[in-house]
């Protein structure tokens, strides 16, 4: 059994820009980083992420903080499931995610049960 988002089309176009924003503002943070030594404005940097497969673009990346660089990670998939009709649905146990908590994190994966239970995993490690 799939579960599908019951987010309507105008909230889930919403979100999409939320993810985007976000994801414009990390990568702008990232062209200032380089424009002392690189030519780079945030169109280009944007494509280049998205392509994000020559050494170039990992070398970019690099710019970025760990933190950063996960939170990329997770704006692109949490857009790739809204394209999939998937955003909202809690990774782990597939319940929807309350609008509240993606309001507040966009790219958030996990409902707020499932993402306490693995902080307190990886706490106990
Ligand atoms: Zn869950």
């Amino acid at each position: 059994m799939t579960v599908k988002t019951r987010l309507t089309k105008k909230e889930k176009e919403e979100f999409r820009k939320l993810l985007l924003e976000r994801k414009k503002s990390i990568i702008s943070k990232l062209s200032r980083y380089y424009a002392e030594s690189k030519e780079i404005d945030t169109d280009t940097a944007l494509d280049l992420v998205d392509k994000a497969e020559t050494t170039y673009t990992r070398d970019f990346l690099l710019g970025l903080t760990d933190s950063e660089r996960e939170q990329l990670e997770m704006i692109d998939q949490a857009l790739e499931r809204l394209k999939k009709d998937e955003y909202g649905l809690c990774l782990i146990c597939h319940k929807e995610i309350s609008k509240k908590r993606l309001q507040a994190i966009p790219w958030a994966a996990y409902c707020i049960e499932c993402q306490e239970k693995k902080e307190g995993e990886s706490r106990g490690r």
